[in-house]
């Protein structure tokens, strides 16, 4: 099946491959960074060092800001239950939103069970977060904003610059999801308002089981995080476990290829989307969800009227596509996404996710709007005769 389904994962560029594969074996770069006392441990520590520093320059930051995790989802529990656990005497507020990931959603009820106020912001019905919602659900013991850069679902970004410009103005420490706009959206820490930033390796062509948080240095007051993950001390004692070289070597390559290739990608990729809304939009029924104008060049998230979209999931088998979002769609539940930006439950459950990647070529576009132009038409017409 033609893979459509970037958003959810990416495979790994072979150039990744190539440059992670010596960090496997005797003849290589094997040894645990932590071991101080030889050249195994010492050349392992630098191919660390290294790749710390490749990831930081990809975002604009240092490479001290950069602390390893295991993926999006523990960076994100590390940010949001570290800082509710350091500044829950100065309040135990926070702010999110109804569309963010479920590492987000989850990490926030878990709060919520313990005593934390969670408010919850509903976007527009084009996904987009105001200004005025964000100012509005501030609050004097609000400790903590989250809120993500691009939703995995939609693909709508939001104006991180401007919440995270508000926060400051009231000393609220604000953490992105970044999940899905590192290497895609231009983003420089240096000149951006934000404390902490959650990202991974999947998603940018680099290996799974690997992320990162940011965590900014030069901040007044200083940040503090209590560790979720406790034992040898590593990462300044803010995420113990040995560090896996192998997987950050990954990482460091992709976010290296991303930082090249980036911008004619993504000139490229909104090309593809572009095309491919226009071969679909002919199709009758066919709605769009979020907004094309403010969403990142490589999602296209549709929902059909009349058409159940695990139906039409299964009938467009040729296609690796998702229908919600992964981690949802072995469930029957609509999007909780696509719900928040007030789609009924029908439309919320007949939709689907396109998202492009590196490896999508202009025939798997065009193929693409040719038969699921026929499919739906089919389908349409044994709904008729029914
Ligand atoms: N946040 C967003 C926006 C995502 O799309 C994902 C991936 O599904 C995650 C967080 C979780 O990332 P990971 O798979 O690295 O835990």
């Amino acid at each position: 099946p033609i893979y459509f389904d970037y958003a959810a994962t990416t495979p790994v560029d072979p150039r990744v491959v190539e440059k992670m594969i010596p960090y496997f074996t005797l003849d290589g770069i094997f040894g645990n960074p932590s071991s101080r006392s030889h050249y195994y441990g010492w050349k392992a520590e630098e191919a660390v060092d290294i790749a710390r520093k490749q990831i930081a320059q990809l975002i604009g930051a240092e490479s001290r800001e950069i602390i390893f995790t295991s993926g999006a989802t523990e960076s994100v529990n590390l940010a949001i239950k570290g800082i509710a656990q350091s500044y829950h005497k100065k309040g135990k507020h926070i702010v999110t939103s109804m569309t963010e990931h479920k590492s987000v959603l989850d990490t926030c009820q878990y709060l919520e069970n313990k005593g934390f106020e969670i408010t919850r912001i509903t976007p527009q019905p084009n996904g987009l977060i105001t200004f005025e919602q964000i100012s509005n659900a501030l609050r004097d013991d609000t400790i903590l904003l989250s809120i993500m850069h691009v939703n995995n679902e939609i693909g709508v970004i939001q104006d991180i610059k401007k919440f995270g410009k508000l926060c400051r103005l009231h000393d609220i420490i604000f953490h992105v999801d970044a999940t899905q706009s590192v290497g895609k959206l231009h983003i420089d820490l240096s000149d951006l308002p934000v404390d902490l930033m959650s990202f991974n390796g999947h998603k940018l062509y680099g290996p799974k089981g690997i992320g990162g948080l940011y965590i900014r240095q030069h901040r007044h007051p200083k940040l503090h995080i209590t560790a979720q993950m406790h034992g040898g001390g590593h990462e300044h004692g803010m995420r113990s476990g040995t560090l896996p070289v192998h997987q950050i070597v990954g990482m460091a390559e992709a976010y290296r290829l991303a930082r090249e290739t980036m911008t004619t990608e993504m000139i490229y990729l909104k090309k593809m989307r572009d095309r491919l809304w226009q071969g679909l939009q002919q199709i009758e029924g066919i709605l769009i969800n979020g907004d094309l104008e403010y969403s990142i060049g490589t999602l296209l998230n549709i929902s059909f009227n009349n058409i159940d979209g695990e139906t039409l999931i299964i009938a467009l088998k040729d296609f690796a596509l998702s229908s919600g979002s992964a981690c949802t769609s072995g469930t029957l539940n609509p999007s909780h996404v696509l719900q928040a930006l007030g789609r009924n439950n029908e439309l919320a459950y007949n939709s689907i996710r396109f998202s492009l990647g590196r490896f999508t070529t202009e025939e798997e576009i065009e193929y693409a709007i040719h038969h699921i132009a026929a499919t739906v038409m089919k389908l349409n017409a044994m709904i008729y005769l029914l």
